[in-house]
């Protein structure tokens, strides 16, 4: 996300109406809203009248009318200019103003007529034009002035323009680009998971005949700056289709309906440059859950976004060969239907760099700067820890910077031990950098979690935990991948497997480090929230029975805001309960670390030391520590152990 925007031809490429025809929007808007000024103003009494006027009564009345009331002497004193005529009398003791406008291009009588009369004439030479073009032109100039106003606010939300002016314009970025797998170093799993991708692009026709059902979106998932920007276009670049790309903020807007609309080119675009793929980073800012998005405005704009997104990915055929690949650092607020089949139903995780990927990270980006014999990469490696590929990049991008400070031919290793040190500084500033005390307190938090993931039945196996921070808030992180069945259902004991999990980080610190901390905070309100709506919602408890208390108001995006429908009795019961169930939970699952702390020890004994660890990992010491007591395996997810250890040898005999 962070460099990722030096695109070379970047395209305006926009149909948006009001983008692509900006004088044609514009005149448009003026003349509507002229029409509307004279409507309220009155036909014909352009500004420049308006203002000259002294009180007095103002009749429109047509040419021949004012000559008619010449003649009958009801006119003192005559105005004329080349388009109108003002004449002034009086009726009833009251001054009369008439103004004919449109009078005949050639009128030769009317001076011999006011001669006649002896009425005072004067003619304002072009008085009346001037008058009537600044009365036109001053609701031009407001609203101008309004559209510039609005245009500058839009573009500071999107990053485009409504006139199309400046650079800012380009929302939808395409390109082809150069970006090889080779440029994305030390993500080896992610690489591998969207190979497939490529060779589908490359021979769409192979997979049609065959019937094969591709993903239409892959979902990378990762903190910031750690390639998935660059691993989207290296899929786009290896197999060497246009990489359409925007980003997911740039669809909410101010005016509603025109982040739908945006949707909608952008896929129209691709789909005519088939085969493709559309990249859309920061996706949470459209996907983000109704629930999760909390009482801000702009839900509507976002929810007809998401709307139309999801109808576009249902409306492209597995046969289209376009993939849409997204990108989030927060999987979490999506929205389900996100998530669902046939929509980013496949998630590959690109996480920060563990030691040998810094290496290979750093050794990616030295290839174009001159370093001296004494650079040591594996110290630069050593001391880079939690720190993901786009840091990485600008440590040697500064240590070039200062070595071209003090005149240096090649960049030194203390170059780049100071642009280390100043990376963490300024890490230090965004709070991302975690001390020895916090890391032995989340290193206990993640394996309580991952020890209660592994024995619980109905739980979620661990795919990897990590002690690496990640992103602003979570310190650490415990990865359950859910298995391939039961995606759309959940079952009781699941759910009160999940809050056994989401309970064991609390009770890991509990009992090994002596003291809570408030790392737990939103484990326990993913927790709460749980029990909560067990019991309000699905019916699932003793206290309320089948009765479900609240109405989730939009079923389709999920969750949504609820509506509260029972008694004040019924509420205090409901805390109550919940309240009680908690701790029943956390006693049990304190029952479980306690049983296996020596397991729990070595989890995170082999946390602090390689930051993070595999899944299979995890089974494997609780399994050690159950044969060496002689107990009686309490892993729930053993079969799959067993087949993922038969694949793991497959592997190792191939
Ligand atoms: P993200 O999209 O995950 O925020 P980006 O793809 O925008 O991250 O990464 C920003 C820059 O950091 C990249 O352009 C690249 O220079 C560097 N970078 C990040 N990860 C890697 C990596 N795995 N290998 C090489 N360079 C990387
Ligand atoms: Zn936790």
């Amino acid at each position: 996300m962070a460099n990722s925007n030096n695109n070379q031809n970047n395209n305006q490429d926009n149909n948006n109406f009001f983008n692509n025809n900006p004088l044609l929007a514009f005149a448009l808007f003026s003349i509507v809203i002229i029409m509307i000024f004279k409507a309220v103003v009155g036909e014909g009494d352009g500004l420049g009248n308006m203002v000259n006027s002294n009180a007095s009564l103002t009749k429109q009345v047509t040419y021949s009318q004012i000559k008619d009331l010449i003649k009958e002497n009801k006119i003192t004193d005559v105005k004329l200019t080349p388009a109108t005529v003002e004449a002034t009398g009086s009726s009833e003791g009251k001054n009369i103003r008439y103004i004919a406008q449109n009078i005949p291009a050639v009128d030769k009588d009317i001076i011999p007529l006011l001669e006649e009369k002896k009425i005072k004439y004067e003619g304002i030479m072009g008085g009346g034009w001037l008058s009537e073009l600044i009365g036109m032109l001053l609701p031009i100039l407001v609203f101008f002035a309004i559209w510039i106003f609005l245009a500058k606010r839009m573009q500071k939300g999107m990053g485009g323009s409504i006139l199309g002016v400046g650079k800012a314009g380009k929302l939808i970025n395409s390109e082809k680009p150069q970006t090889r797998f080779d440029d994305v170093a030390g993500a080896d799993e992610a690489k591998e998971e969207v190979k497939e991708i490529v060779d589908f692009l490359k021979y769409p026709e192979r997979y049609m005949e065959l019937g094969a059902k591709i993903p239409k979106g892959v979902l990378l998932v990762g903190p910031p700056g750690t390639g998935k920007t660059l691993l989207a276009k290296a899929v786009a670049g290896e197999a060497s289709v246009p990489f359409f790309s925007v980003n997911g903020s740039s669809f909410i807007e101010m005016f509603v309906g025109v982040g739908a609309s945006r949707v909608r080119d952008l896929f129209e675009q691709a789909k005519k440059e088939a085969p493709a793929i559309i990249f859309i980073d920061e996706i949470d800012a459209i996907g983000k859950s109704r629930a999760a998005g909390g009482m801000m405005g702009g839900n509507d704009e976002r929810e007809q976004t998401l709307n139309q997104l999801l109808a576009e990915m249902d409306g492209f055929g597995t046969n289209t060969p376009v993939i849409v690949l997204a990108a989030t650092n927060r999987p979490e607020v999506l929205d389900a239907a996100l998530l669902r089949a046939g929509r980013f139903d496949r998630q590959v995780l690109v996480d920060k760099p563990d030691y040998e990927g810094r290496l290979a990270i750093l050794r990616v980006h030295i290839k174009d700067v001159k370093l001296a014999k004494n650079v040591d990469l594996e110290i630069v490696a050593k001391s880079t820890a939690g720190l993901a590929g786009a840091d990485l990049a600008n440590i040697i991008n500064e240590g070039a910077l200062l070595a071209g400070r003090q005149n240096k031919k090649e960049i030194e290793q203390s170059d780049l031990m100071e642009a280390i040190e100043r990376a963490f500084v300024g890490l230090e500033k965004k709070n991302r950098k975690i001390n020895e005390i916090e890391k032995k307190i989340v290193a206990y938090h993640e394996s309580g979690h991952a020890l209660m993931a592994e024995l619980t039945a109905g739980a979620t196996r661990v795919t990897k935990v990590s002690i690496i921070p990640r992103g602003l808030g979570a310190l650490g992180y415990t990865l359950h991948l859910p298995d391939e069945e039961n995606r759309f259902l959940k079952q009781k004991h699941e759910l009160l497997a999940e809050i056994d999990v989401l309970l064991g980080g609390r009770a890991a610190e509990d009992i090994f480090v002596g003291d809570i901390s408030t790392g737990a905070g939103n484990d326990l309100q993913r927790a709460t929230d749980i029990i909560k709506s067990m019991i309000s919602v699905f019916g699932m408890s003793e206290v309320a029975g089948l009765m479900v208390l609240e109405k989730s108001q939009n079923s389709f995006l999920g969750g949504g805001m609820a509506q509260k429908d029972y008694s004040e009795k019924m509420a205090e019961q409901i805390d109550i309960t919940v309240k009680n169930q908690l701790d029943e939970h956390y006693a049990r699952v304190k029952k479980t670390l306690r049983e296996y702390s020596e397991a729990i020890e070595t989890i995170a004994k082999v946390l602090l030391e390689v930051e993070v660890i595999e899944g299979k990992k995890v089974r494997e010491i609780i399994k050690n520590y159950e044969v060496q007591k002689g107990i009686t395996s309490r892993l729930a997810h053993t079969d799959k152990v067993a087949k993922e250890e038969h694949d793991a040898q497959k592997h190792q005999g191939a």
